[in-house]
């Protein structure tokens, strides 16, 4: 066993739900032994007509001047990737790719937090048709792994976490077929998932995806598997990665994947 240990999935106040500074996040890293950390800060995509307030001209350029300089300061052991989340970026590929040519990214998480513009944790999961709107999800899930702008996807059965929110279940079964295309695309495109340990704290008691999704995904032949807290606050850095590590262990999964410059680097568990 390797004493290798990195999050891969940490926002600071860059991003619009966060308030937490970059000094706050590595000093949380290196208190808790990590050898590496991916910042990935938000950057969500909407259809081409929809004028985003958070994420418009100067966004990505003030991203990277504050992440630049607070890496500059920092005198710590620490690697420190520069990553991003991109939600939904099916909705303006054309854009995602710019932004990808224009910026050198360590890493890119591909997500999907919005259907039809609305944030998959502001639905009222006890009155909408929840399979309706989990056929979507996955719909629009299968659209961001096929484009193909994304290094893994990010927390891959996410509505689980905010129907749990509201007392409900909505769990992705790993014999789904909705989500063997999804996984399936993955592989073939020789990209992979994140396992997203927020859920563990959020009340689910697993993490993001199920074991039993990552044990279908190995299966499938799927290796590349990143590990992320999710955290949005210091406190919540490296935050149950352990459990995340027995997942991969039950899977019969032997790396964990880092990236440099968007190419994965499989390390042993
Ligand atoms: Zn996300
Ligand atoms: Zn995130």
């Amino acid at each position: 066993m390797s004493d290798f240990s990195a999050d891969y999935h940490i926002h600071s106040s860059v991003s619009p739900d966060s308030k937490e500074s970059y000094e706050g996040i590595f000093q949380a890293a290196e208190e808790r032994g990590l050898s590496e950390i991916m910042i990935t800060e938000h950057y969500e995509f909407f259809p081409r007509d929809y004028h985003s307030r958070f994420f418009g001209e100067g966004y990505m350029e003030d991203y990277e001047k504050r992440f630049r300089e607070a890496v500059a300061k920092y005198r710590g052991s620490l690697r420190i990737g520069f990553g991003i989340e991109f939600g939904q970026s099916n909705e303006d590929p054309e854009k995602a790719e710019k932004i990808l040519e224009a910026f050198d990214f360590d890493y890119v998480i591909g997500s999907c937090h919005k259907i039809d513009n609305i944030d998959l944790s502001q639905y009222d999961y006890k009155i909408i048709d929840k399979e309706a709107l989990l056929d979507r999800y996955l719909k629009e899930l299968y659209r961001i792994a096929e484009a193909g702008l994304y290094d893994c996807l990010g927390h891959l059965d996410l509505p689980k976490r905010y129907a749990k929110r509201q007392g409900l279940e909505l769990a992705i079964s790993p014999e789904d077929e909705r989500l063997e295309r999804i996984l399936r695309c993955v592989i073939r495109q020789g990209k992979g998932i994140e396992i997203n340990t927020s859920g563990m704290r959020q009340g689910l008691s697993e993490c993001l995806p199920s074991p039993g999704i990552l044990k279908k995904y190995a299966a499938l032949g799927g290796r590349i598997v990143t590990v992320g807290s999710d955290a949005h606050r210091a406190v919540d850095v490296a935050a149950d990665l352990e459990t995340a590590k027995s997942y991969m262990r039950t899977a019969g999964l032997e790396y964990i994947t880092c990236y440099r410059n968007r190419k994965p680097e499989m390390i042993m568990l």
